[in-house]
């Protein structure tokens, strides 16, 4: 399979140009694998939020959302295993002193910076962020910034469960920021030390989970499919047994084909009874339900689904960027699925006699909810670019002829085509083109 030839670097040249993504702290020098979210990387984020959450609703399952705390006590995490396991190799070059995961590269081989071969012993790098809580230095207490949203999930599944009155099997959803100390954050948003995921962990017996994990495998690859992204450039493929994770009997990753490599994109993990098991031993309480046909106590198991938000908004613009030839001019158009587009329609006046009517026709699809823009300045050509180039589907202008026949102009991102239409079809045209994710906050 041949990858896009998009390169990481329109990507990211485009998201600082356009406001979807910056370096954090970028006028201090930055601090390396952490991001901050432009105004059109917070639109795109939603809409892939909103995008995940109505995929969940679609399907005909029991799923209740949760949104758990960043910070948990250590001995959250001495339960989950997280202060044992989670931890990475690490090596140095004794010459450049550059750092590499050890998983990365091979050691028999000669550094790929600077061609000498001279390394460090293989350490673990421990991965969580520790901080402490509490005023008194006497009182502190040790917490961890979350490596992941689930374990919050985990400790609080009686307290879900027994206020939310559902019964096996069924989900609980979170959408929430985690924290990797990663070694060598990389790749833009591919590798982060702190990201935002969307999971589910379901709950089901244990007869239950070779169905389910099989579901869930249809079901997540159906919602890359959903967002329009090409199916030859997914796979699903599953975890040799020494790849697994301290947690897991069997993981399926979904895989994208980036430029740098088929990489994960989403995990999807038969964790068993381990983590129930583990936080009923730690702490005390039992976390076992009751099964009213055996009357035996038992713990549910647990098929999880795991995506990083900001991993899928790189995904997405490597499927959606295209460069083409128009006349003699390149044209960046990012050929984002309308339903996720992070501006639904813009709005443009021809000249200075249209702002006020085009301004009211704006305010009118803003009032419906519509993630919408209004630009009054410079060549109708250039607006077009601007707008293409952020994946706004369709383009709206008001003209010399629409004072008096009330129609306005409609120009497809895609094809470029142009139509006529009255100024009572634009919204509507726009919501059906658009879903009703072109309301933004629904
Ligand atoms: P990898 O093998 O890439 O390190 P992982 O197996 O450690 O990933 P999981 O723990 O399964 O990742 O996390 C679930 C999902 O969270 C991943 O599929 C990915 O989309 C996202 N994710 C994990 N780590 C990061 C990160 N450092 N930056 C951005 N997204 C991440």
């Amino acid at each position: 399979m041949e990858a896009k030839q998009t390169s990481l670097d329109q990507i990211v040249a485009l998201c600082k140009r356009r406001g979807f993504v910056y370096q954090s702290a970028e006028i201090y020098g930055g601090l390396n694998g952490v991001y901050d979210i432009g105004p059109l990387g917070v639109l795109l984020k939603e809409q892939i939020r909103n995008a995940w959450k109505r995929s969940l609703a679609t399907l005909d399952l029991d799923i209740v959302m949760f949104e758990g705390a960043l910070l948990g006590p250590e001995a959250l995490w001495n339960a989950s295993g997280h202060t044992t396991n989670f931890h990475d190799p690490l090596v140095d070059c004794l010459n450049c002193k550059h750092r590499f995961r050890a998983d990365d590269i091979d050691l028999a081989a000669a550094c790929p910076r600077c061609g000498i071969q001279q390394w460090t012993e293989v350490r673990e790098f421990h991965l969580m962020f520790k901080t402490s809580v509490g005023a008194a230095i006497s009182s502190q207490h040790i917490a961890y910034l979350r490596p992941e949203t689930a374990q919050s999930i985990f400790a609080n599944f009686k307290n879900i469960m027994t206020s939310s009155r559902i019964r096996i099997p069924f989900g609980i959803a979170q959408i929430g920021k985690a924290f990797r100390n990663e070694i060598t954050p990389k790749q833009f948003l591919f590798r982060m030390r702190e990201f935002e995921q969307m999971e589910i962990e379901w709950f089901c017996h244990e007869r239950d989970t070779v169905a389910f994990f099989d579901l869930w495998k249809g079901a997540r690859l159906a919602f890359y499919h959903h967002l329009g992204i090409s199916p030859a450039r997914l796979r699903l493929r599953a975890h040799e047994s020494q790849e697994l994770a301290h947690y897991s009997q069997a993981t399926t990753d979904v895989e994208y084909h980036f430029p740098f490599g088929w990489k994960e994109l989403e995990g999807i993990a038969c964790r068993g009874d381990f983590d129930l098991r583990q936080h009923s031993q730690h702490s005390g309480k039992d976390l076992r339900i009751f099964d009213e046909i055996t009357k035996e106590s038992f713990y549910p198991h647990v098929v999880e689904c795991s995506v990083g938000i900001d991993r899928l908004l790189l995904t997405l613009l490597f499927e959606a960027y295209e460069e083409e030839s128009v006349g003699d001019e390149t044209r960046v158009v990012l050929k984002l699925h309308p339903s996720i587009a992070p501006v639904s329609a813009a709005f443009l006046s021809l000249n200075k006699e249209h702002v006020a009517a085009t301004d009211t026709l704006y305010r009118t699809a803003r009032a419906q909810g519509i993630s919408v823009q209004v630009d009054h300045s410079g060549s109708i050509g250039k607006r077009y670019r601007r707008q293409d180039e952020i994946g706004t589907p369709v383009c709206i202008t008001y003209d010399f002829d629409s004072v008096h026949d009330h129609c306005v102009t409609i120009r497809f991102r895609d094809s470029m085509q142009q139509e006529r239409i009255p100024f009572n079809a634009i919204i509507p045209r726009i919501i059906t083109l658009c879903g009703n994710s072109s309301a933004k906050n629904n």
